[in-house]
């Protein structure tokens, strides 16, 4: 089957203006030629330190910030493509849900409010098929019905996202980037609102993009993960065999600190720190990106930048010590 999501090649540069002038003196590569494909009803977890550009990748794929250049199709639309009333048109197909539920919804709207929104916005139904629609929603993300005209501020953080959630899901979206959904909650209801996560994509054939820091719980919802660092992709592998056998050396040492979870197999793994900060994306390092940091450096390392290459079926990495697999 065709892969729901397509990006080929994506950047994101921000332009930095220095000096009295502002002159344009360079760019942060917050994004520096990311490719990757989702197919219809996965989970790709993209995971990686804060700043390695995981955010950005999720909103210049739904051109929540215009890409500086590169392929997006999403359900067989060229994203960057479109025009304003094409992109306004093709915003049902692909949802948001945000970090902080708290920051993204209205104080001043009632759950109701918030969740017809978009269904005011984009469809031409009656009040009241508006309104069995947003119960159907608070419904479907276990918000409870009576709660419908309170206001946000009454709500606990996973109700909250909840009510992201049922937003997102008002316009029947195929496709939802999940930006670290659950980092901004309490770890004794993180589960909770993973688990509805799943739930629902399992109920209603969504494919996400999963945007987190936290491992154990990617390990958890993802089928396939995309390890990024400083604007680039390392390592694309299905969940288990990334987990169980990182091939990028930055895979490695990111997962090594993942506490495991079989205890049988507790100590098989030594952590591994790394040395040295993460460079600036306005100044990325000749080469490889991780060159500076990496254990396993290499004089080639310093000099050509390594693709990213199926290294084994169903696995893509960056790295020169990688062979591609014959064949
Ligand atoms: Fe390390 Fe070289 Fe591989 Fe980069 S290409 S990850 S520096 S071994
Ligand atoms: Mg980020």
């Amino acid at each position: 089957p065709k892969p729901l999501v397509q990006v080929r090649n994506l950047k994101m540069y921000f332009p930095i203006h220095s000096g009295l002038m502002r002159r344009h003196s360079g760019d942060v590569k917050a994004v520096d030629d990311v490719s990757f494909e989702i197919r219809q009803g996965e989970t790709l977890g993209l995971v990686g330190e804060s700043g390695c550009g995981k955010s950005t990748v999720g909103r210049a794929i739904l051109r929540l910030y215009e890409p500086t250049a590169g392929s997006v199709v999403i359900d067989g639309d060229e994203v960057p493509a479109l025009s304003a009333e094409a992109l306004r048109k093709k915003r049902p197909v692909m949802q948001m849900v945000f970090q902080d539920p708290q920051a993204s919804l209205n104080p001043r709207m009632t759950v109701a409010d918030i969740i017809r929104e978009p269904l005011d916005e984009h469809t031409t139904l009656s009040r009241d098929e508006k309104l069995a629609r947003v119960y159907e929603l608070m419904d479907q993300v276990g918000l409870n019905r009576a709660f419908a005209n309170r206001y946000p501020y009454a709500f606990s953080g996973g109700q909250r996202q909840r009510i992201g959630i049922a937003r997102a899901l008002a316009l029947n979206p195929k496709f939802i980037v999940c930006d670290e959904p659950i980092a901004a909650l309490d770890v004794s209801i993180q589960a909770q609102v993973v688990n509805l996560l799943e739930d629902l994509q399992e109920r209603l054939g969504l494919t996400y993009l999963f945007i987190s820091h936290d491992l154990s719980m990617v390990r958890h919802i993802a089928d396939r993960v995309a390890v990024m660092y400083l604007g680039q992709i390392a390592e694309i592998s299905p969940r288990d065999a990334l987990y169980a056998r990182p091939l990028h050396p930055y895979a490695e040492a990111l997962l090594s600190a993942v506490p495991e979870p079989d205890p049988s197999r507790e100590g098989a793994r030594q952590r591994i720190i790394l040395r040295g900060d993460v460079p600036s994306p306005a100044n990325p390092p000749r080469g490889c990106n991780f060159c500076t940091r990496c254990p396993k450096v290499m004089p080639i390392c310093r000099e050509v930048e390594p693709r990213l290459i199926e290294a084994e079926p169903g696995r893509q990495v960056a790295c020169h010590l990688v062979n591609p697999s014959p064949g």
